[in-house]
Order: structure tokens, then sequence, then C-alpha cells
């Protein structure tokens, strides 16, 4: 199949979800660059923590 880069720019990025507290990333989630020029942050459980913590977007690599 297409192994090939394109061009084109997605909107649609994905991102993770990366523990204040432990800095762990625990979740992934999708943003749309167009519609969302902040970073997210999300209340969120934190399985090493074992608690809500914020956890802020930051990048998948
Ligand atoms: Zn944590």
């Amino acid at each position: 199949m297409a192994t090939k880069k394109t061009a084109k720019k997605k909107a649609v990025e994905l991102i993770a979800l990366q523990c204040t507290e432990c800095k762990r990333k625990n979740y992934t989630t999708k943003k749309n660059r167009r519609n969302n020029q902040e970073k997210f942050e999300f209340k969120k459980y934190c399985p090493f923590d074992r608690k809500h913590t914020i956890h802020k977007e930051t990048k998948i690599k």
C-alpha cells in the first residue's frame, strides 16, 4: 500500500495527555488544530498516582 508521505497537512493531530504529577503519558486523543489553538488540559484518572490529576497536552513522540 501507500508508504509515501503525503504533503498535505492534516488539521487533526494525535496528541498525548501527560500527567502533571508523575509525567507519564496516560492518554491519547485527537485535536483539531484549527478549532483548538490552546493547549488541552483535562482532569483524568492516573493509574500510577491512583487519583485524578491534571493531564496536559504533549507531543506523542
Ligand atoms: Zn500521574
